[in-house]
This record gives structure tokens, sequence and C-alpha cells, in this order.
């Protein structure tokens, strides 16, 4: 038995007025994962446990058969696994935007961009090792990663601090968030000296001059210590892969002892190699019991609130995701068959752009039990009215993996 584990990002909306009362997953044509709804099972599952932020991180753990409560330890250290840094016990990652603020000369402060304009990695990579070699020292260092995500690591406690994530903050004022922070005189130092620095770097002024949004400070959350995760393996004894452009997901993938699949071209939102990903998909199956595929593009649109893109990127994550694997998985099968769930991890409605905790709406295909077409198409209303809700990361797994053979 095989086993896919599609997900769209932040696919899960709420009733769009300009759509006619539908949501974007109702609007947009999904040949593919409505063939997975009306032939199988669909379900609703909890994917964030009560009290838990809506994140792709507690969320993707649940669609990975976790106990959030049991694992979880923050953002942040999951992303330093997927960038190879081992955390000792006694360091604490912080995820380290680079950021677009507005900030007064009276201490006002307000988040423009929680991206500094999606600043290419190449430019960040500059200005965070800029901000390394000048800054840097022990207790405290930093660690480009992608784009406008980046990493802090600390040697030392940070008891105390509670960070929020800066896009759930676009165009606030952050006066008090930022005020968090001066309750640790090394932080406070660093992030005083950080704006003035990154405000006269050559790559900034650059930036300014072609009109784009400035790296003009760093916003530090996420933080936490190295968790302490068993594997899926270990969990559930079966071998898997996991595809995703996002370092989170990646992280989360090596936490949980999966084969992470590094694919060219993957960027995280609507110009992604979603072919590479399907390909790479099935040919990781030809190995491992389980394949964890996930497409970051829909919340991407769902943080910009942009409705035409959502709609794109669901309709993409449709037909370059879910029906070439569907399509090769058929052809694969030696006849001890397949499970396929069509999955998100959270809603990130485009009216909010950000996260809400909604249980979202899951399909599971199983080959060898096609049944009569439903025709319930995958919706979060037609999921809701079938009635069955999973309430935990564990309880989806079991459901996933039931009555199946032994693994050989
Ligand atoms: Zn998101």
């Amino acid at each position: 038995m095989k086993y896919a584990i599609l997900v769209g990002d932040g696919m899960g909306d709420l009733p769009v007025a300009e759509l006619g009362g539908r949501t974007p997953l109702e609007a947009a044509a999904t040949p593919a994962m409505d063939y997975v709804a009306r032939h199988g099972e669909l379900f609703l599952l909890k994917t964030i446990p009560d009290g838990y932020p809506p994140g792709s991180d507690v969320a993707n753990l649940s669609l990975l058969g976790y106990q959030p409560q049991d694992v979880y330890s923050g953002r942040a250290p999951l992303e330093a696994a997927s960038m190879g840094i081992r955390l000792a016990a006694d360091e604490i990652a912080c995820r380290c935007n680079l950021v677009t603020l507005n900030q007064t000369t009276a201490g006002q402060v307000q988040m423009i961009d929680y991206s500094a304009g999606h600043i290419s990695t190449a430019e960040a990579r500059e200005l965070i090792s800029a901000l390394d070699r000048e800054f840097g020292s022990a207790p405290l260092r930093l660690y480009p990663g992608v784009s406008y995500r980046h990493l802090l690591v600390y040697k030392g406690d940070l008891a105390g601090l509670t960070t929020v994530p800066p896009h759930d903050h676009t165009g606030q004022d952050v006066t008090a968030f930022w005020q968090r922070y001066h309750a640790f005189p090394l932080l406070k130092n660093l992030l005083a000296e950080t704006g003035p620095f990154l405000a006269k770097h050559p790559i900034n002024r650059a930036r300014i001059q072609a009109g784009k949004s400035p790296a003009n400070n760093i916003w530090l959350w996420g933080e936490g210590r190295l968790p302490a995760m068993p594997t899926i393996a270990e969990l559930y004894g079966v071998s898997g892969a996991l595809i995703s452009a996002v370092d989170l997901l990646k992280g989360i993938g090596i936490c949980g002892g999966l084969d992470v699949i590094n694919v060219p071209g993957a960027t995280g939102y609507l110009d992604t190699n979603y072919n590479g990903k399907a390909q790479a998909a099935l040919a990781a199956l030809r190995e491992k019991d389980l394949v964890f595929v996930h497409v970051e593009a829909p919340d991407e649109a769902g943080h910009q609130g942009l409705l035409k893109e959502k709609i794109q990127a669901i309709e993409d994550f449709d037909q370059k995701i879910v029906k070439p694997i569907l399509e090769g998985m058929t052809a694969m099968d030696d006849g001890r068959g397949f499970r396929l769930v069509v999955a998100m991890d959270h809603y990130t409605p485009i009216s909010l752009k950000t996260h809400i905790s909604l249980p979202v709406p899951l399909a599971l295909l199983d080959s060898r039990q096609i049944a009569v077409d439903s025709g319930r198409n995958f919706s979060e209303k037609n999921a809701q009215a079938a009635g069955c809700l999973l309430d935990s990361g564990p309880a989806f797994f079991n459901r996933l993996l039931a009555g199946r053979p032994e693994i050989s």
C-alpha cells in the first residue's frame, strides 16, 4: 500500500461576495480533487489544537500524524533543521524576517511589509551576512535563508519573550510588540543598530531607487528550542518523503525522519515547478510508503488578499499536482493499492489575509474501494455536511493507515 498526502497551503476560505457567496475552492475548477472527494471519503480535520496559533507549523505537524501538544516547540527550530543548523540544548532559534518598517524618531514602529517586498535571496543573503559580520558573535548569530526568511540563534534564555508573526500585522502600528524585545539587552542593542546599518547598505539604496521596499530592519519571531520528536517511522511504521519549497516544511520533514526532496525551481509561489514536484513525488513512491507534497501558493495569494491569484493557485494545484499524482499512482499500482488524500493545513481567507483555525476539509480516496459517485465536490461546505470530524493528527493517521497490510 502506498500513501500520498497532497497539501494546498491555506486553500480554505470563507464565502466571497464577489463569487456569489462561494469560496475560492468552490469557484475554482478542480476536477481532480472533486474526483477524490466524490469517489472517496470527505471529512474535517482539526489541525490546530485549542489554544494554539493557526500556523503552518502546527497544522502541518497534524497533517503528518503528530500531536502538536507533544512535539511543537516553536517554528524557528524546525526551520533551523531545514537549514542544516543543529541547535545545542542551551540555544534558542528565532525566525528573523527582513522587513520594511516605518520607524519615527519618537519610537513609533509601523509594519509596512513583512517580506521587504519579497526581497530576492541573493540580496537578502548579502544583507544577513553583513549583519552577522557586523553584530554576530557569541551568543548571537544570524544565518541567511531564502528570500525574506532568515534565522537568529541565541545562546541563552529569552524567558518571557512573546513575539508575533509580522505577516499578521501588515500596515499596523507594532510599537508595543517591538518594545517587547527591549527587555533583552542584547536584542535591544542589535535592533537599535540594525536599522541604521541596513538603511545605508548599498543594496537598500538600490532597492529604493528601483521603487522597491527596502529591507530596513529585522523582525524576530517563532522562537523555540530543539524539538524532541519521534520519527514518523517510529510512530507509524511507514517510510516517507516530503516535497516542499518552504524551509519550515522541510524542517518538519527532517525532524520527522522523512527524506526531504529538493526540487529545482520550487519557489513557493504561482511560478513554482509543479511538474517537477509531481514527478519527484511519483519517483519517491517507488521507494517509500508515503509521500507528502506541500504547495505554498494558495496561502501566499490569501495573505495578499488576491482573489484571482488564489483561484489560479488552487486550479494549478489540482491540475499540476493532484491530477498527475493520482494518474501516476494508478499507473504504478502493483495491485496492493494506494490511498491518496487531498488536504489543506488551514484557512487563509482572502478577506482576512491571515490564518484562522477552523477544522479543514480533507478527502481520502482508496484505490481498492472506489465508491459510487456521491456528487459531492471537494469544498469546505461539503466536508462540513459529511458530518465526520477527526480531532487530531493521530486520529487522521490512524484513519489513513487503518486496515493496512503489514509493511514489508
Ligand atoms: Zn500562511
